[in-house]
C-alpha cells in the first residue's frame, strides 16, 4: 500500500500573521499538528508532498481569474510563497499549482501511484475541499479504488463555520475516513 500525506498550501501568504491572505491565528495553530503527522508518515514510509500555490504579477494583469476576488499571493520566489514554518525546514517535495486545484496531470498520477491519500493544510473550505473534490471525482471517474482521509486537526480555515462544513462535506459526500488523532496508524 502507498501512502501520501498530501499538504495542501501551507505557505507563508496563507499561514503568518502578516501573510498576504492569511487564514490568522487557527492556521498557525495547526503548525505542531502538521509536523507531527508528517513525522508518522516518515516514520511509516509513506510519502509526504506539499502543494504550493504559485502566481505571477504578469499572471495577475492578464486577468487571474483569482484575481477578483483576492490580492495577489504566494508570488512566485517571493516569501510569501515559501512554505511557513517548520515545514520549510524540512526539504520537503513539492507541486506548484497557480489555482485552488493542482494541475489534472498531477491530480492524475496521484490518483494511480497511490491507494491511500490523506489531505491536510489550508484552508479547509478552500483549496483542501477543491482538491479532495478533484481527486476524488478523478479516481472515481477511472474506476480507481483509492482510500481518502483527512486529519481534521491538520487543517484550518479564517471561517469556523465554513471549516466545519467543508469536513463534514468530505466525511458524508466524499467517503473521507477522519483521522482521530496525529497518532493514529498510517
Ligand atoms: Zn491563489
Amino acid at each position: 500500500m502507498k501512502k501520501l500525506l498530501l499538504v495542501i498550501d501551507y505557505q507563508y501568504d496563507f499561514v503568518a500573521a502578516d501573510g498576504k491572505l492569511t487564514a490568522g491565528q487557527p492556521a498557525q495553530l495547526i503548525e505542531p499538528a502538521i509536523l507531527a503527522r508528517i513525522a508518522a508518515f516518515q516514520a511509516a514510509g509513506g510519502d509526504i508532498i506539499c502543494t504550493q500555490d504559485t502566481h505571477t504579477s504578469q499572471g495577475w494583469k492578464k486577468g487571474h481569474p483569482e484575481a477578483a476576488a483576492f490580492q495577489i499571493h504566494c508570488e512566485e520566489g517571493t516569501p510569501g510563497w515559501a512554505l511557513y514554518g517548520g515545514l520549510a525546514d524540512l526539504d520537503l517535495e513539492t507541486l506548484t499549482k497557480t489555482s485552488y486545484m493542482l494541475e489534472a496531470t498531477d491530480i492524475d498520477w496521484l490518483v494511480r501511484d497511490y491507494d491511500v491519500i490523506e489531505l491536510c493544510g489550508v484552508v479547509t473550505d478552500i483549496c483542501v475541499l477543491q482538491n479532495a473534490i478533484g481527486l476524488y471525482n478523478h479516481a472515481a471517474n477511472n474506476g480507481l479504488t483509492v482510500q481518502f482521509r483527512l486529519c481534521p486537526d491538520c487543517v484550518a480555515s479564517f471561517n469556523a463555520d465554513n471549516h466545519q462544513w467543508a469536513i463534514h462535506y468530505m466525511q458524508n459526500t466524499l467517503g473521507f475516513g477522519l483521522v482521530a488523532s496525529v497518532d493514529e496508524m498510517i
